[in-house]
């Protein structure tokens, strides 16, 4: 029989699986388009839960072995750290109320006894303390525990967090995220979770920060028109241009975006008009090669399609919501045998010291 708190399905506007975005900057929004990653991560749990209830189904045979394995890792954790007396209940649902109402509710992977575990099938480790304080902090007010235990699984990483809550302590984490997040003066902070955040392009908080990279005019960002001339021949001129175009880039393209923007809501700015025009693209790049394979070769073929290396980096670094460096690896893993590589010259900036090298 579930707790009387557990029967309530519905989603809550404030969920603990954002309290440690929120922790960076309260005006957080998720996007509502699940993207590859959390598709993956929520049948990854499915997985988990039938492997703890000891159930067997072919639902999951077209899982891969790797992340099999990783969810089966979690599983051993939690039967180890079960204690005897407690039995595994999985997917459950906590909710935190202030004796009338609710203050938020979440779904805890596992809870054996006054332990709660989650599984991340996060390809990089972050941390999840305000997420298991509110899980803690909700069992508590619940069951009635004075303290909690929460452990955190990364499966592919084969790492643990491991917390214990006293209630005074969950408590205090967990009110402070709220009173963030309802404060009706509440300010966005740039912070790493921007580049996933649904508001980035209306968010003022990020458009200042590139803004204010363009207008450091008194730390001699800006160029004159002699050091434009003299860039072409002198290395030191050049190395300034190079630096205030490097200020400027992702302002540039976030200024053009906001003025297409405007111009598609009515607000053309002025001396530009607005036009459309029709852009093509493939579908199905295959069956496209099947037919023109009698007319062009394949290194024509790829090299008419213009894939480039680093915007399937991107891509992977965007879905997979991992660092450049780590989408890197991830593609060079996949795909490394069907490069070919070609050494180019390359300009880079000097790193300053004590700045490290994240390419
Ligand atoms: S884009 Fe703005 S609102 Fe979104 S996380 Fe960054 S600072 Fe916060």
């Amino acid at each position: 029989m579930k707790d009387a708190a557990v029967v309530d399905k519905k989603h809550h506007e404030l969920s603990p699986s954002q309290f440690d975005i929120w922790a960076e900057c309260p005006c957080y929004e998720s996007s509502p388009v699940v993207g590859t990653a959390a598709a993956e991560g929520t049948r990854q749990h499915g997985y988990m839960e039938q492997v703890l209830a000891g159930e067997e189904s072919d639902k999951y045979d077209d899982m891969s072995a790797g992340d099999k394995a990783n969810v089966e890792w979690f599983c051993d954790l939690v039967r180890m750290h079960c204690p005897a007396t407690a039995k595994i209940e999985t997917e459950q649902k906590v909710v935190a109320t202030d004796g009338f109402d609710i203050l938020y509710s979440g779904t805890a992977d596992a809870i054996t006894g006054p332990i709660i575990y989650d599984y991340k099938s996060d390809r990089e480790w972050r941390s999840h303390y305000y997420q298991m304080a509110a899980y803690a902090y909700a069992l508590m007010t619940m069951r009635g525990l004075k303290e909690v235990r929460a452990i955190v699984g990364y499966g592919r990483m084969r790492k643990l967090s491991d917390y214990t809550f006293k209630r005074e302590d969950a408590e205090r984490a967990t009110k402070m995220i709220i009173a963030a997040r309802k404060d009706p003066d509440r300010k966005p902070r740039v912070c790493d979770y921007c580049a996933w955040c649904h508001r980035r392009n209306e968010c003022e908080a990020h458009f200042e920060m590139n803004a204010a990279a363009v207008m450091q005019s008194d730390s001699g960002m800006v160029l004159n028109r002699a050091d434009c001339i003299a860039a072409m021949n002198d290395p030191m001129a050049m190395g300034r241009v190079l630096n205030v175009i490097s200020k400027v880039e992702s302002w540039c393209e976030m200024m053009r975006k906001r003025a297409k923007e405007m111009a598609i809501e009515g607000n053309v700015p002025s001396g530009y008009m607005l036009k459309e025009q029709q852009n093509k693209k493939l579908t199905d790049p295959v069956g496209v090669y099947s037919r023109l394979s009698m007319i062009i070769t394949p290194q024509e073929f790829n090299a008419a399609l213009h894939i480039k290396v680093t915007e399937l980096r991107e891509a992977i670094a965007r879905k997979e919501k991992v660092s450049a460096a780590s989408a890197k690896r991830m593609l060079d893993e996949l795909c490394g045998d069907l490069y070919s590589v070609e050494t180019v010259a390359m300009l880079r900036k000097q790193k300053q010291n004590g700045e490290n090298d994240h390419a």
